[in-house]
């Protein structure tokens, strides 16, 4: 029986974990990864092929040699803020790209996948919390581009039978639970690794991106999921479509939100440091609040987020924010990497 699974960006922080996840289940992971945001240190679990999603000839080669039976596409840009400012990268690298990922999928036979998307594509929320059946009008170019990606494999299903299902991911955070993977983003744009770097003394101020919503404290509100939950949830997913199981989409979230100075705590709870913090502007486009809607994704997938309590999400991170000066860390990180082709 054939267990290889195509893991295109399995070299980023979701793409690592998702490929550990699938190792344990007794799949081998195959990453397709530009490593232009991914790491070559994070793919432990199965082999490294370099390339990008927009090479048609790599992507065939790739998908010859290992013919997998089904693909999880979580290879895109993720900024929102840059998104705005420079659509075309967005748009090329996440709509053109995937659009190219799809035809070699297809002209290889590989008809299941599992998709990365977005709560973003909800856009500014008209109630919570936000099930699957919430209109959908992003309000950034990131948002459009994982929307149209949708709208895309809604229609491949009908006309080439290609079997996919859409994962709404909430607000990712937290690391492995042995502490083997992490988040690692360059720049860091996340509210929790920043608020850890900052309790670290590793950075200036944490800012607070507006006090005054209309929430308890004034600060926003977020549905934070642990990245081993949501991991989980790939594979899930996949055995959801190999069982036969039809398009659709799902949300990835608890249900359960925290505001920013609940995190802000949490923080300084867990190092032990007090955080120092300025209230900033409120970021363009930031809704109060946003929570999921999760049990689409429990009964479709029969799945439930185990490790995603607040103290664990905040103190996994943390782990790994503190290992990354240690000696283990530089060792890892200085292996070479190869050159991203079109960054
Ligand atoms: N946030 C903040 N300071 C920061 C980074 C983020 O106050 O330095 C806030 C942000 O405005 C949002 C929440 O933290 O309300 C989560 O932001 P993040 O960028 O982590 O994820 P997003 O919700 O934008 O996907």
């Amino acid at each position: 029986h054939n267990h290889n699974i195509l893991v295109v960006g399995g070299a980023g922080y979701i793409g690592g974990h998702t490929c550990k996840a699938l190792a344990r289940a007794g799949y081998l992971p195959v990453t397709y990864d530009n490593l232009v945001s991914g790491h070559e240190w994070a793919v432990k679990w199965g082999p490294l092929e370099h390339g990008d999603i927009r090479d048609r000839s790599r992507l065939a080669e790739v998908i010859a040699r290992y013919r997998p039976t089904a693909a999880i596409h979580l290879a895109a840009y993720a900024c929102v803020g840059e998104s705005v400012v420079n659509p075309a990268k967005y748009y090329h690298n996440n709509v053109v790209g995937t659009l190219s990922l799809l035809e070699e999928l297809r002209a290889g036979g590989v008809d299941k996948l599992v998709f990365s998307s977005t709560c973003a594509t909800y856009g500014a929320p008209l109630r919570l919390p936000i099930d699957e059946a919430h209109p959908r009008s992003p309000v950034s170019p990131y948002g459009h581009s994982k929307e149209m990606i949708e709208q895309i494999l809604r229609d491949y299903d009908r006309a080439y039978g290609l079997r996919t299902i859409a994962l709404r991911y909430f607000n990712v955070a937290g690391a492995d639970l042995e502490g083997e993977l992490g988040e690692d983003h360059d720049p860091e744009t996340h509210l929790i690794p920043l608020a850890i770097e900052a309790a670290l003394g590793r950075r200036a101020a944490l800012s607070i991106f507006g006090d005054d919503f209309p929430t308890p404290d004034g600060t926003a509100i977020r549905d934070y999921i642990h990245v081993v939950d949501l991991a989980v949830a790939h594979l899930h997913a996949l055995e959801y479509l190999e069982s036969g199981g039809a398009t659709t989409a799902c949300n990835l979230g608890t249900g359960c939100g925290y505001s920013v100075r609940e995190i802000v705590s949490a923080v300084e709870e867990l190092t032990g440091r007090e955080l120092d913090t300025k209230i900033a502007p409120r970021r363009a486009g930031d809704p109060p609040a946003l929570v999921a809607a999760p049990e689409r994704a429990y009964e479709l997938l029969g799945w439930r987020p185990l490790c995603s309590g607040l103290a664990t999400i905040v103190g996994t991170a943390i782990r790994w924010a503190r290992a990354q000066s240690s000696g283990e860390a530089r060792a890892q990180h200085a292996a070479p990497r190869p050159v991203g082709r079109d960054a």
